[in-house]
């Protein structure tokens, strides 16, 4: 018998003790940032050769660490892409972290693994993909547009006729800021769309013919949003499939942030032409309630992206032997050590159902068209386009760009909810406008009548 460690036992409750607070709080700080030296005067040296202890450490995280970060789960941090990971997730994250599991090969991590993969299982079944589709979770949409992006161009240069030049997608500028920063990683040329509302067959269709001669030989990828991050609008991504396919292009589909609105019957017919796609980047993270982080990569076919990712090695000889009987999560992506990060996803969803994700998805759905509603019915304030699944793009009429700000910071100094402004191209001239964006089905309509009336 080992003897028990009464200071580990006392320091796990305490954290224990600490989650509960956590999870359970109905209420919640939303914090805000403060300056490094700001934090570096208040808790002084804490890494130190002897150290501090792990008492006075946690302390000093919950006195004064803690509430320099702005939590994603607030029902009124409705800013960027919010997030509303579920206790059950939440829970399954600490058994994750405390089982040790190296999730690049299936003899190291098949139970954790053969978990991921039930879930991942659900979520291609949302897509409609045919059979032998299949995906593997990532850190994050960055991890996953990179992974398929490598995967389509190292597809294309097996013709030997493209072996030395450099690739180039076409993509619309209402794609995500990481396509553009993916490229740069993958050494892909560019070519953008110059509209951030829905991209079509018929508009791709005009920009290819715009390029040289050379630029359509280097041509490979398509890139279509399925929920543009500023404003939720979804490309038409049944013409954009004809295209590519007439076209012998990849087609990736981007739907990180909107790719959880596939399990909303409401909405599901906008996402129609998604079952063509090579891949598709869907981060849980986002609108699938997991923690930080998780993000997911599902291709049509998966040894395309094993070609592309898999890994050599002296070393990893012998996870492919015996191991080899099993999925080798390493093999479809950029990581090679990685966490089981599909885990807490997994057991949330074995928790609730997956009709429990249906309706929370629904209700993010619902606010954005609750908020539009009141936006309408109110004076000084004006829709900038109709909601697209759960964004909300909208003015205060007579405000400059500098009184948004202004509010925003009120409104987070205050601690009452964090809104931020965006901008959203109209013609040639960019209006700086508010946006919501509504993930956490906690949110309450009375939350969203406090914010507009902030803006009095
Ligand atoms: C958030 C987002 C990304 C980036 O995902 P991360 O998980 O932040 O790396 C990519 N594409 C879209 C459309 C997004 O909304």
């Amino acid at each position: 018998m080992h003897k028990i460690d009464i200071e580990l036992v006392e320091m796990t409750l305490d954290v224990m003790k600490y989650v509960i607070g956590r999870v359970s709080a109905t209420e919640h700080q939303i914090g805000k940032p403060k300056r490094s030296e700001e934090l570096k005067t208040t808790v002084g040296e804490t890494v130190t050769a002897k150290g501090v202890g792990g008492e006075y450490a946690f302390n000093l995280w919950k006195q004064h660490l803690a509430s320099a970060n702005v939590p994603v789960d607030h029902p009124r941090n409705l800013a960027f892409v919010p997030a509303s990971p579920t206790k059950a997730a939440i829970m399954f994250d600490l058994i994750t972290s405390a089982s040790s599991i190296h999730g690049a090969y299936w003899m190291e991590g098949a139970g954790g693994i053969f978990c991921e993969n039930e879930a991942m299982e659900w979520i291609v079944s949302l897509t409609g993909l045919p059979e032998g589709a299949f995906g593997v979770f990532t850190s994050g949409g960055t991890a996953a547009n990179l992974s398929a992006l490598v995967t389509a161009r190292e597809h294309w240069r097996e013709n030997p006729e493209f072996k030395r030049e450099k690739g180039l997608i076409i993509t619309s500028i209402g794609a995500h800021s990481s396509i553009k920063a993916m490229a740069k990683v993958a050494d892909v040329d560019i070519v953008l769309v110059d509209s951030e509302e829905h991209l079509t067959g018929d508009a791709l269709q005009e920009t290819i013919a715009t390029l040289t001669e050379h630029q359509r030989k280097c041509l490979f990828a398509v890139v279509a949003t399925g929920g543009t991050t500023n404003a939720g609008i979804i490309d038409d991504l049944e013409s954009i499939a004809r295209v590519c396919e007439d076209q012998n292009l990849w087609f990736h589909v981007d739907a990180a942030y909107g790719g959880g609105a596939l399990v909303a019957d409401s909405v599901r017919h906008l996402f129609n032409g998604i079952e063509k796609a090579d891949s598709i980047t869907i981060d849980p993270h986002k609108w699938m309630f997991s923690p930080y982080d998780c993000g997911a990569v599902i291709y049509k076919d998966m040894e395309l992206a094993k070609n592309a990712h898999s890994q050599q090695g002296s070393y990893l000889e012998i996870f492919k032997d015996e191991g080899a009987h099993g999925f080798n999560p390493t093999d479809y992506q950029i990581q090679l050590t990685r966490r089981v990060r599909g885990l807490p996803l997994w057991f949330s969803l074995a928790t609730h159902g997956t009709d429990r994700y249906k309706e929370a998805v629904e209700r993010g759905l619902e606010l954005a068209q609750i908020a539009g509603r009141l936006i309408e019915a109110h004076p000084d304030l004006e829709l900038v386009r109709e909601p697209s699944l759960s964004c909300v793009l909208y003015r205060r009429i007579g405000w400059e760009p500098e009184d948004y700000t202004h509010w925003t910071y009120e409104n987070h100094e205050k601690g009452f909810a964090l809104v931020t402004p965006t901008k959203w191209k109209n013609g040639d001239t960019y209006e700086t406008c508010s946006r919501f964006c509504f993930i956490n089905p906690d949110t309450t309509e009375k939350d969203i009548v406090m914010i507009l009336e902030s803006m009095e």
